[in-house]
């Protein structure tokens, strides 16, 4: 029997699924308990930080508590290297080897982590999309998120008509509009805001935990601690594989110039906007002086001989901490 793509995602889904609870039963029984193997390594990646009270609009955030309790977890458990140790395999001695990162450069990675890095003194890299560079200090996938609340029911963009459902537009073939969004990047996405109801304004009527990003003295404030690296993720959170050659050049130029500007540091390590790449996309961001990159999924299977860029693991909130280590253990979900 041939099964569709779409039967076939929702199976492995389910397996999952059921996986995620066999594996909490067994952790609720407190004969096994969530632990990592004896070696290997793995980087992972965080976005936001908020107090635990915020009604979220998305997966990126985690609660200080939270945050600080997985570290700890992890701290006491693993090597926790810096990224540039685990692209070189130094220190890579016994046990296992974490590299913690932050992506998009919110400004509550200023307010929380700051002090909890300082606490633990562990080193974490935080990868800024230089969105300042336009005049700007929020993202538009944040934006879109937070509109997609907001705006009215219905909206028609490109021609096509889209109707909220659980926050989310979606056209009667279940197309989200935030994917289409996606594929056209920053200007596509400021038309589609516009419809939403967004302007400047408005989104100050939403909690500035979820959306407001680090301004050039908080950046400087990060860049500043001896546990904290900063690398780019580009200006405006546009996808690389659909910009042009011209339109990358300003993504990991432009930012790596400004991220160096503030902080006076040397910018060497990049993380890709939702992890698109492509070969030629490697090879233009080497070009310029980046010396490692980072990506989520690993693209070709050729792709994983390249010493240039490394996987990374997206830490997953709706499940359990023992699930999440087993993750991490495994380096995939
Ligand atoms: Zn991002």
């Amino acid at each position: 029997m041939k099964l569709s793509v779409g039967i076939k995602n929702i199976i492995s889904k389910v397996s999952k699924n059921l996986k995620w609870i066999g594996n909490d039963l067994l952790f609720s029984t407190g004969i096994v308990n969530p632990k990592l193997p004896k070696s290997g390594n793995c980087i992972l990646v965080y976005h936001g930080i908020d107090d635990g009270n915020t009604k979220r609009v998305n997966a990126k955030f985690i609660s200080e508590k939270d945050l600080k309790s997985q570290l700890y977890w992890l701290k006491t458990r693993a090597n926790i290297l810096s990224t540039e140790q685990i692209f070189n395999e130094s220190n890579h001695d016994n046990g296992f080897n974490i590299a913690i990162t932050f992506d998009d450069g919110f400004a509550n990675n200023h307010k929380y982590l700051l002090p909890i890095v300082e606490e633990l003194e562990i080193p974490i890299t935080v990868f800024v999309t230089t969105i300042q560079l336009k005049n700007e200090n929020y993202l538009w996938p944040d934006a879109v998120d937070l509109f997609s609340i907001s705006g009215p029911e219905t909206i028609k963009f490109k021609g096509e008509n889209y109707h909220k459902r659980k926050n989310e537009y979606v056209n009667k073939h279940h197309g989200r509009l935030k994917s289409v969004i996606t594929s056209g990047g920053y200007k596509s996405a400021k038309e589609a805001l516009v419809l939403m109801g967004f302007d400047e304004e408005a989104l100050q009527n939403f909690p500035s935990v979820l959306w407001r990003m680090m301004d050039a003295s908080e950046l400087q404030k990060l860049a500043q601690s001896p546990f904290i690296t900063i690398g780019s993720h580009g200006v405006c959170h546009d996808s690389f594989v659909k910009l042009s050659a011209d339109e990358l050049q300003v993504e990991i130029v432009n930012s790596k110039k400004y991220l160096e500007d503030v902080t006076g540091n040397t910018i060497d390590q990049i993380a890709y906007p939702y992890g698109h790449y492509n070969d030629q996309i490697i090879d233009a961001i080497e070009a310029t002086g980046y010396k490692f990159q980072f990506r989520v999924d690993l693209q070709k299977q050729h792709n994983a001989l390249d010493k240039r860029v490394m996987t990374r693991l997206g830490i997953n909130p709706f499940i359990s901490w023992g699930n999440q280590v087993k993750a991490i253990g495994n380096g995939k979900y």
